[in-house]
Order: C-alpha cells, then structure tokens, then sequence
C-alpha cells in the first residue's frame, strides 16, 4: 500500500493533489469544510437561476496548448463547450465614445488605431508584445525541487522570445502604461479596466495573447460543474472525500505533521499532511504560528492581498441580446460601499452560459472590491448587515435599469454576497477572493521562483492552493496541486507519472 496523504479543503488545489496522489499510487483522503467541491471556484441556485461565483476566463482551454493537459488530466474540461468571447469587455467612456478590448489582436488593434490615430506607435508596441508573448506556448515547469540546472537550459530556447517583453515592462503597471496614450477614451479605458492601481502591465499582456490564442475561454457549465468534473476524477480514481468536516489543528508530533484533528475532535492520521486551504488560517491556526519564520510574519503583515467582493446577481426576465457580454461603464451617481465611492460598475450578462437560466432570460452580475473590515464589524449587527445588503442591491437595480431599460420591471431574482459570504463558505483570509495581489513587485519574482511551499521546521506539510502562488487564479491552484505530488514522488524515489 503507499503512503497516505490528508488533503485539508477540496478547492481545485485540494482535488488536484487528490488526484495527481491517486494516480502515483497514495492512499489519499481530503477534508472540506463545506457540503461541496469548488471553493472559491462554486456557484449556487436561487430561483430559476444559478449564480456563477468565479471562472470568467480559464487559461489553459484550448486543447493544443500545454496547460490543457493538467486540465486533461483532471478531467475538468473533457465533454465542456468552451466559449471564446470576441469582446473581452465593453468599456463605456465618460465622454459619450466606447472601446471594445477585442480578444483577436488584430482586430483589436485595428479598432484602436481608428479611435485613436495618434497612438499608432504606443498601440502598434502593445499589440507586437502581445503577439510576441502569444507565440511562446509556456511549458509546464518543473518544481524548482525537483528540476536540476539541465532542465533549465532545456526551457531556456522555448523561453527566449519572451525575455524583451519580460525584461521591458517588467516593473511597468498597467495604469503607468496607460498614461502613454493620448486619447481621452483609451487612456481613460486603460487606466480604468484592472482596477487596481499597481496591476502589472505584463499580466494585462499574458493575458490577451492566452485570449488571442483562443486558450482562455469559459467551460459552459460554469464554476461549480467544473469543480464536480475534477471532484469525479478524482473519486474515480479512488480517492476519498469527507465533506462537513472542518479541520481545527494540524497534528505534530517530533517536528513531523502526523495527521488533522477535526472540530468533532476526530482525529485522522496520514504520513504526510498537505494544506490546500487558507494559508493565514492553515499558518496561524491549524499550527499556531509554530512554524511561521519572520519572512512569514512580514508577508501576512504586509503584502497585498486581493481585496475581498460584494457581487450582486440579479436574474431577468430578459436575454438583452443585444448588449455586450462584459461592459464597463460609467454611474451617473456613484455607488457608495464602506465608505468607498464607485464611480463606475462592470456587469457581466451570463446569457453565453445558457445552462444557467431559463430560456429567454439571463443573469446580470456586478463586483465591487471592498474593505474587509468594514463587513466584519457590521456582521455583528445582523440587522444592519442586512440592511446594508438590501441598500447596495437597491443601487444597483437603479444603476442597471438606467443602462439596461429593457430589465426595468422584469427583474426577478436579487442576490448579494459580502465579503463575509466568501470568508463563511471558504474560509479565506479577509475575504480575499484571489489571493496575494499580483503586483509589479512581486510578479517576476512569482512567475520564476514561486513561494515555498513548506514551511521551516515542520516535516511531512506542504501548502498548495492560491496563498503560495501569488496572483491566484484556477490554473496555478491546479498546477501547484500536481507540483506538490512530483516534489513528494521524488522525496520517495519513485517516478511521476499521470494519466488522462
Ligand atoms: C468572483 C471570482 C471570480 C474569479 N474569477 C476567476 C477566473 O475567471 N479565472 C481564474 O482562474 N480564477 C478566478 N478566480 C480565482 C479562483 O477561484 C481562485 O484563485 C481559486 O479557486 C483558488 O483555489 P484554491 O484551491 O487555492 O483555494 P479555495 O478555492 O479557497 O479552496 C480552499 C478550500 O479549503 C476549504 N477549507 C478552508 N478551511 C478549511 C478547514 N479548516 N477545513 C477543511 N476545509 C477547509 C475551503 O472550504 C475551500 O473549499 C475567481 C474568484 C472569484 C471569487
């Protein structure tokens, strides 16, 4: 029999190690908090309608590229339709003109330079990274645990074409690029699109070269469906998944992780310990901050994470076929939320998801990023809570049927999750819906060497999941759930293999 291994929480890091362990012969059982797979990656039903919680764009859909294969193998996507938008978003500006970030780089650059004639040189040096960066199809890296400097010279050719951009605009964010364009609707769009103030400029360009290459599209199903598609891969392989069951403390015993104990006081033993769930709680509660170094401390104190969302859903009676599938655009009085005043309001139209709804409606969802704290304090008064709910939902509709006249009477379902609705269902740190933010700062350092996942002095444990691969996101939650089973196959001396 192999080794055993204990899973803590059933994200798509969780039921990837799951997997990945069941197919190198350990004998491996994940703990999961909720009464479902998914984690952040979920989705829920109110009326007619479902509510998609996450994927929007999925790198690693088209099935010529090499991250496919990690979804091959966990059988996330087989049988799916993938739909590949044509615009990524709409972006309405103040002035009266839209923009429309097509996902074919030529035909995106073809619109920009109509808007904007006097920016041919500036959109001309964005669209050629883009091509640039689209033409590397990134290979799966090895573990640096498990890779020796052969394997890196062997990357090196493959990885070439990618160093000009990587060594240009690495320290460039997208708003300081966006003060290059002397269009009031492009600058405007740029600044406004990735809504955080130190968004790398490369990550808005790995992006559009993975939607160019038609290999970061939407698994029609949605978010929860995928998560099932990898939660039966993964019992099909024989492993074991026990839901309502959270783990409170991570057993030690001689420096060594031993097993989970759970808040039943059950106590559940296995030779190595993996944590796919929270990494403040996994850190600082499951181990106590025995094993958290200063270099731990300083990242929980002081990086940047994701901020927490409020998103409201709202069903309608209404397929709005005419209006875009993303569209960003400006409030004609903003919406305030924990004191911060949202100028302008992105909204998603599902109806490219119709599994989603009845036929001939749709589901219109909006995110807001807010403070965490702000949302914990007003948890404790649960009527206040309640209220705050139902004044930002009123706001929107507002917002809504002032863009969209057409739902204006034939809006059937409202939904608000807070900030606390994330941190009840996953248990993540302040609510963060991805993570460590993705900054300028840190994206080299995350794109080349990655965070440890082990943590000083503690044997037999490893974290996977968002919190060691900053800028989150479904992919790297996959892939570190596979890493994390070559690095404990080579610990053993035995081979990684996978199958599809
Ligand atoms: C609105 C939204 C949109 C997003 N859009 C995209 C997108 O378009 N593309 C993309 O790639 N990514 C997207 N993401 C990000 C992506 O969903 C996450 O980065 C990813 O799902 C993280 O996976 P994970 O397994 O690391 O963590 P999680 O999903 O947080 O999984 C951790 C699991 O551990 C469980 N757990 C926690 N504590 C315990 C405990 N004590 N005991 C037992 N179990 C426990 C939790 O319940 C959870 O199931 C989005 C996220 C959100 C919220």
């Amino acid at each position: 029999m192999g080794k055993s291994i204990v899973i803590i929480g059933a994200g798509i890091a969780g039921l990837s190690a799951g997997c990945y362990g069941r197919m190198n012969g350990y004998d491996t059982r994940v703990f999961e908090l909720h009464d479902k797979p998914g984690g952040l990656c979920t989705a829920w039903k109110r009326k007619d309608y479902t509510v998609d919680g996450c994927i929007h764009w999925l790198v690693g859909t088209n099935p010529s590229s090499n991250f496919n294969r990690i979804w091959r193998e966990l059988g996330a996507l087989q049988g799916k339709e993938v739909v590949n938008h044509e615009v990524f978003i709409r972006f309405e500006g103040t002035g009266g003109r839209f923009f429309d970030l097509y996902t074919d780089v030529d035909r995106l650059e073809r619109h920009m330079k109509e808007l904007a004639p006097a920016d041919t040189a500036i959109i001309e040096e964005m669209t050629g990274a883009i091509r640039a960066i689209g033409r590397v199809d990134m290979p799966l890296p090895k573990p640096r645990e498990v890779s020796s400097p052969f394997d890196g010279l062997k990357m090196l050719p493959k990885m070439l074409p990618l160093m000009r951009p990587l060594m240009k605009y690495r320290k460039i964010s997208l708003r300081a690029f966006a003060e290059r364009f002397t269009d009031p609707l492009l600058h405007e769009a740029f600044t406004g699109i990735f809504d955080l103030p130190d968004f790398p400029l490369l990550a808005f360009l790995f992006t559009m070269a993975w939607l160019n290459n038609r290999d970061a599209g939407y698994p029609v199903g949605g978010s929860l469906e995928f998560s099932r598609a990898i939660e039966g891969r993964y019992l099909d392989l024989g492993g074991e998944i026990s839901y309502s069951s959270a783990v409170e403390k991570i057993l030690v015993e001689g420096g060594r992780a031993v097993g989970i104990r759970l808040s039943d006081g059950s106590e559940h033993r296995a030779d190595i310990v993996i944590s796919a769930a929270d990494g403040h709680a996994t850190i600082f509660d499951m181990l106590e901050g025995k094993y958290a170094d200063d270099k731990i401390h300083r990242r929980y104190d002081s990086m940047p994470i994701f901020e927490p969302l409020v998103q409201v859903a709202l069903g309608v009676a209404s397929e709005l076929r005419d209006e875009p599938q993303t569209v960003s655009f400006p409030l004609p009085s903003p919406i305030e939320i924990a004191g911060q005043k949202h100028e302008r309001m992105q909204v998603i139209n599902h109806r490219f998801d119709p599994v989603q709804m009845p036929e001939g409606k749709t589901v219109l969802i909006t995110t807001f990023m807010t403070e965490y704290l702000y949302w914990e304090k007003l948890y404790d008064d649960r009527d206040r809570y309640k209220e705050e709910k139902k004044s930002i939902a009123d706001a929107v509709v507002t917002a809504i049927e002032g863009r969209f006249p057409a739902v204006t009477g034939r809006i059937e379902m409202v939904d608000v999750a807070t900030p606390i609705t994330y941190k009840r269902y996953t248990n993540n740190w302040q609510g963060s819906f991805e993570g460590w933010l993705l900054t300028t700062t840190n994206m080299g350092e995350s794109m080349i060497k990655g965070m440890d996942m082990t943590l000083p002095g503690l044997e037999g444990f490893y974290m996977i999941g968002q919190w060691v691969k900053p800028g989150g996101g479904l992919p790297p939650a996959a892939q570190s759930g596979r890493e994390v089973i070559q690095i404990i196959c080579h610990k053993d001396g035995r081979p990684f293999t996978t199958t599809e």
